[in-house]
């Protein structure tokens, strides 16, 4: 059997007849329908024929099938620019699917939903310490919260398929939560706390339940609802832990196991300050939120970790010497560490995000500083050290992003649903 796959894989010739009908159809929608997300402008029929390959009459069936699925619809008219009748460009439908994001964390839990354009259509935050709240009572809560969405998206006209959990720790096999330190939850079943709680409508391929650590899913926020960038960055997120998001090619490297990015135990001095994690001198103990506090004097303010970052940029704004010494020392603290990194994996852009972000203007300066310093291909090829375009609790709204991004990928799941 032989199957020559012409272009982007389009039109097909199979020797031995063996590619079936339906696989050839799911390639096409995927195509068509990627086709569309990545154009600058809506894109036509004739226009998605000349760039696919396929037939006009190929692609006008599959522009009906996603049409017809809610997944596709026609823009408005372009102004008439002389005889004959304008093409109807096709865009992203935005009220078909949408993923929900949620994010459980030390001080607050948020439920997001992210509609098949990448257009944040909710947003819920309910402030709370959950440190003292058992899992099962934190899921509850956080259950609670994904209802309200859900029930805002279906006043929308919008069908969530696909949930993304966002957790502050490392999340093993089956999303269960090996260990989120700063929560204190250890070895935590979510998917079964959750599952007499289903959140989504089930579609084939995608899941009902993906947990997933929070830098991870910011890193794919800044992928697939920020602007358009580069297809591969490095992800900070600073809060009182340290978590980066590694994204290349597109995609986001996980590990081994899932669990790369740990960029808050990587030593900056082998003989520096004691770390919870067993080791000495990690980055957490200079550049995390606690880390900084302390050495801008405001240890023990016990801040929410957004409004930790605000009072620090208040502080840092207004010229206050200890917080620019604090975030100075940070800034060189992350900067050795971030050139490690670019230096492995030959990065060529490096994003501030979670509470790092509001304080970019101060960390980067000395980010850019050691990594210019220490990146040897940094004299010929600078690397871009920016604040993430997502704002705070940037993990949910990457884990709903993550996966409408899913559905344009493979849509035939969607389209396959009964009803
Ligand atoms: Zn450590």
């Amino acid at each position: 059997m032989t199957a020559v796959w012409q272009c982007q894989g389009v039109t097909s010739t199979s020797t031995a007849g063996a590619v079936r009908q339906g696989s050839l159809r799911e390639l096409n929608l995927a195509v068509v329908l990627r086709r569309i997300a990545a154009a600058d402008r809506p894109p036509s029929r004739a226009e998605l024929a000349a760039a696919t390959g396929l037939t006009r009459a190929t692609v006008s069936a599959v522009v009906d099938d996603l049409i017809a699925g809610r997944l596709v619809a026609e823009a408005d008219p372009a102004p008439r620019s002389g005889a004959g009748r304008p093409a109807r460009g096709l865009v992203l439908a935005a009220d078909g699917p949408a993923g929900l994001g949620l994010e459980i964390n030390v001080d607050y839990l948020a439920a997001c939903v992210v509609d098949l354009t990448g257009t944040v259509r909710h947003h819920l935050v309910r402030r709370a310490d959950l440190r003292p709240v058992s899992p099962a009572d934190a899921l509850a809560r956080l259950a609670a919260l994904a209802a309200e969405a859900r029930a805002a998206a279906v006043r929308d006209g919008l069908t969530l398929a696909g949930a993304a959990l966002a957790v502050p720790g490392l999340v093993g096999e089956g999303g269960r939560v090996r260990l989120a330190p700063n929560l204190g939850w250890r070895d935590v079943d979510v998917p079964a706390l959750l599952a007499d709680r289903p959140l989504v409508e089930p579609v084939a391929g995608i899941p009902p339940l993906l947990v997933e650590n929070e830098a991870n899913l910011a890193a794919l926020g800044e992928l697939h609802a920020g602007p358009p960038g580069p297809a591969s960055f490095l992800h900070v997120s600073g809060e009182i832990g340290i978590g980066a998001g590694i994204v290349l090619d597109g995609a986001l490297y996980r590990g081994a196991r899932g669990w790369s990015g740990e960029i808050g135990h990587i030593p900056v001095d082998p003989r520096g300050r004691p770390c919870r994690c067993g080791g000495q001198g990690c980055l957490e103990r200079y550049a995390g939120q606690e880390a900084i506090l302390a050495a801008a004097g405001l240890a023990g303010a016990d801040l929410p970790a957004d409004t930790a970052a605000a009072r620090l940029a208040d502080l840092a704004g207004a010229g206050d010497p200890a917080t620019l010494a604090a975030l100075a020392d940070a800034g060189t603290a992350l900067g050795v560490a971030v050139a490690g990194v670019v230096n492995l994996l030959d990065l060529d852009t490096v994003v501030l995000g979670g509470g790092y972000a509001p304080l970019a203007p101060w960390l980067r300066p000395p980010v850019v500083a050691e990594v210019s310093r220490r990146v040897l291909t940094a004299a010929w090829s600078p690397v871009t050290v920016r604040p993430a375009a997502l704002g705070a609790q940037s993990a949910a709204v990457g884990g709903a992003a993550s996966m409408v991004r899913r559905i344009v990928d493979q849509p035939v799941g969607w389209l396959a649903r009964p009803g």
